[in-house]
C-alpha cells in the first residue's frame, strides 16, 4: 500500500510544473479527491485521493496534476469519468442499492465549503465525511421537533436539515450544527448504564470549543419557531 501511494505521488507530481505535493489514499466513500492549497513558502498540495486511484494511467496522473495544481475544469470532466467508471471499488458498494446523491450547494449556504471551512479551523483537515442537504420539504408547515442534523458513522454522511437553507439563518449558525456533526466522528459513542451516550461530557465540553458557541446556543432559541415552521 504504501508502495502504491509513493508510486501515485511521484506520477502526479512529474505532471506538476511546481510546488510540492503530498499524498494520501483512502477508502472514503463520499469523497474520492479532495485537495489543500497551501501557499505559505512555496506551493504546498496536500492531496487525499481513494484508492481507486493507484493504478490509473497517464493520462489520469496528468488530469490530477491539473486538477490539484490549476483547479482545470477540463480535468475535474476527466476525473469524474474515471470516478463513474470505477464505481465498484467504492466500499459498501453492495449494501445500496445506490450511494445517495449529495447536494451540498443550497439556495443560501454551501455546506462543503462550510465543512471545508470547519474541518481545517478546528480539527486540522482530519475529519472525513460526505456532507449534504436532507430533502426538501412539502407544504410547509408547524412542526413539534426537527433534527437539523444527524450524522452516519457507518456512512461517514452529515446531514442537515432544509430548513436550515433559509435567508435568516445567519452561516454562524450552520457551522455549529455542521461542527457539532464532525465531533460525532471525533467522540466515540459510550455505552453508560446499558444506554448509549451520544454525547458525553468530553463531547460536550469540546462542543463548547466553537467560536460562536453562546451566539449559537441563544440564536436557536430566538428563532426555534421559525426553524420549526418548514
Ligand atoms: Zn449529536
Amino acid at each position: 500500500m504504501e508502495e502504491a501511494r509513493r508510486s501515485l505521488e511521484r506520477r502526479i507530481r512529474a505532471h506538476l510544473a511546481r510546488g510540492t505535493l503530498s499524498l494520501m489514499l483512502t477508502d472514503n466513500r463520499y469523497t474520492m479527491i479532495s485537495v489543500r492549497r497551501e501557499t505559505q513558502g512555496g506551493r504546498r498540495f496536500k492531496v487525499r485521493l481513494h484508492h481507486m486511484f493507484t493504478d490509473a494511467g497517464p493520462s489520469i496522473t496528468r488530469a490530477l496534476a491539473r486538477y490539484v495544481s490549476h483547479n482545470d475544469p477540463e480535468a475535474s470532466r476527466v476525473l469524474g469519468e474515471y470516478i463513474d467508471a470505477n464505481q465498484h471499488r467504492v466500499r459498501n458498494r453492495s449494501r445500496r442499492a445506490a450511494r445517495p446523491r449529495l447536494v451540498t450547494r443550497g439556495r443560501y449556504h454551501d455546506l462543503q465549503e462550510i465543512f471545508d471551512d470547519i474541518n481545517r479551523r478546528y480539527f486540522g483537515d482530519t475529519i472525513e465525511a460526505g456532507i449534504t442537504w436532507g430533502p426538501r420539504n412539502g407544504k410547509p408547515r408547524r412542526r413539534n421537533s426537527i433534527k437539523m442534523g444527524s450524522y452516519s458513522v457507518e456512512d461517514r454522511l452529515i446531514r442537515l436539515h432544509r430548513s436550515l437553507d433559509r435567508a435568516f439563518v445567519p452561516r454562524f449558525f450552520v457551522e455549529w450544527i455542521v461542527y457539532h456533526e464532525m465531533l460525532h466522528q471525533v467522540h466515540e459513542v459510550k455505552i453508560v448504564n446499558g444506554r448509549r451516550q451520544f454525547h458525553s461530557r468530553e463531547f460536550l465540553r469540546d462542543e463548547a470549543k466553537f467560536e460562536h458557541y453562546a451566539e449559537a446556543r441563544h440564536w436557536e432559541r430566538a428563532h426555534l419557531d421559525a426553524l420549526l415552521t418548514c
